[in-house]
């Protein structure tokens, strides 16, 4: 019966991406902890354009970030990490295969990379943000130009993140593939309030091979918001 169920779960598993979690969570025995969400995006595929064109949204939505989830959610159904948050996954990365570091890493950056982003963003930092953002690094377009030369300066796939460390201080890096800063397999490590992906699937249909052009029209999207906010529950 054990086996039954676990054969059935496995198909379930593989069965298709949006329900899974729920399918399982009603069959509730082995893996009913594994519920990772695929979320909507917050706001529709052509909401922000110009800057980020609808069919690259689409595609960056529904095809990557789908299969990230996908992959994450088979590769982790029978691994230790099944049943821990992404954080917990990400704090003991060492410990994992690879298949889960860049898939547990795509489903993650991407939740985060929607979620700083919106059609009513652009602008500038506002708060307590803006005031660290300045002690920092000296002013705002002083931050912008570092910001965007780690993601220019990035070779190959990554991603460009500004983050808080463990002193409360903000600091700009960037990661290879899907890493992130709070994956203890990073060199700087930091609770992440602001993200920009410079994968090519973010940007070439749009802007080819003009990484530099795509990341100053980012500025017009960012969710300074939310950024804000990841900013004050980072530095609590
Ligand atoms: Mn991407």
């Amino acid at each position: 019966m054990k086996k039954f169920l676990t054969v059935m779960l496995t198909l379930l598993m593989y069965s298709s991406y949006a329900q899974d979690a729920q399918v399982v969570a009603k069959v509730g025995v082995k893996v009913v902890e594994q519920a990772y969400v695929f979320a909507p995006l917050p706001y529709a595929y052509d909401a922000l354009e110009p800057h980020i064109d609808k069919q690259t949204m689409e595609i960056h939505y529904d095809r990557h970030h789908r299969a990230y989830y996908n992959n994450f959610v088979k590769a982790n159904f029978d691994t230790k990490g099944n049943g821990m948050t992404l954080e917990q996954i990400f704090d003991n990365m060492d410990a994992f295969p690879d298949v889960i570091r860049n898939n547990a890493g795509g489903y993650y950056n991407h939740e985060f990379f929607w979620s700083v982003m919106s059609p009513n963003g652009g602008g500038k930092p506002v708060g307590r943000l803006d005031e660290a953002i300045t002690e920092t690094f000296g002013s705002f377009e002083d931050f912008k130009k570092l910001f965007e030369s780690a993601g220019v300066s990035r070779f190959g796939s990554g991603w460009a993140w500004l983050s808080v460390n463990s002193d409360g201080k903000l600091f700009i890096s960037s990661t290879a593939n899907q890493d992130n800063p709070l994956m203890n397999v990073v060199e700087e490590r930091g609770k992440p309030i602001l993200a920009v992906d410079v994968w090519e699937h973010a940007y070439y249909l749009k802007y080819q091979n003009k990484r530099g052009t795509y990341l100053s029209a980012f500025w017009n999207v960012v969710n300074w918001e939310e950024v804000a906010r990841r900013y004050m529950e980072a530095t609590q």
